[in-house]
């Protein structure tokens, strides 16, 4: 299923890396559900739309996130 622009309706680039230039640790997402064994940990990534420029976050663990 492909990732749809909110701004203009075209299909999304997926997988885009996000860089930051001063810092070498990926972005990550976490939330502790319930103790420190069932910390969920998602790296972010970024979609880009090629017909209008805007960019989103998201990440593929989100079901791990729902389940928890
Ligand atoms: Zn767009």
């Amino acid at each position: 299923m492909s990732r749809i622009c909110n701004q203009c309706g075209e299909e999304m680039l997926e997988d885009c890396e996000i860089g930051m230039r001063w810092k070498i640790e990926d972005i990550i997402i976490s939330k502790e559900f319930r103790g420190f064994l069932s910390n969920k940990k998602a790296k972010l990534k970024a979609a880009v739309c090629t017909s209008c420029g805007n960019v989103t976050f998201y990440i593929d663990e989100y079901k791990e996130f729902k389940d928890a």
